[in-house]
This record gives structure tokens, C-alpha cells and sequence, in this order.
């Protein structure tokens, strides 16, 4: 099954780390993190795993969590 990174605006206060660390997220003219493209689920590549895990574990607010994705 794939998986996607969920980012929980409601939570988030947009530092950046999440950015810092995921190639497929940017900034929104607030400095909120958003998915290129559009949206708060980035599908996880192959070889991003372990950098999502990291922006989940590192994200101060507890914003970022994993979901299963119909993306394959
Ligand atoms: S690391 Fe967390 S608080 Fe920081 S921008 Fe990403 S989701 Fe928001």
C-alpha cells in the first residue's frame, strides 16, 4: 500500500523544517508548507520514506502524520 504525508494545518505554524526535508512540499505565501501541485497529502516516493519519517518525528507541532494513499 502507498502512503502519503499528511500535513494538519489546523496544527501547523509554519517553521519549515517539514520543507527543508521533503522535495515534493514548498511554501505558500504565509510560509505554510504545501504539497507541489496543490494540497496537504504528498504521495511518499520511493527513497523518501526515510526523510518523511524524520519530518514527522522533527515537526515541533505534531503537524505531520502518515495516511494510506490510493496514489500509487
Ligand atoms: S515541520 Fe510541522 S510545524 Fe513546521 S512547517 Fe512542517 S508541518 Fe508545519
Amino acid at each position: 500500500m502507498s502512503e502519503s504525508l499528511h500535513i494538519d494545518w489546523t496544527r501547523c505554524r509554519g517553521r519549515g523544517v517539514c520543507v527543508e526535508l521533503m522535495a515534493g512540499l514548498r511554501r505558500d505565501e504565509w510560509g505554510y508548507p504545501v504539497v507541489v501541485g496543490g494540497g496537504s497529502d504528498l504521495p511518499i516516493a520511493p527513497g523518501e520514506r526515510e526523510a518523511a519519517e524524520d519530518a514527522v518525528a522533527l515537526c515541533p507541532l505534531l503537524a505531520l502524520s502518515f495516511r494510506p494513499s490510493s496514489a500509487a
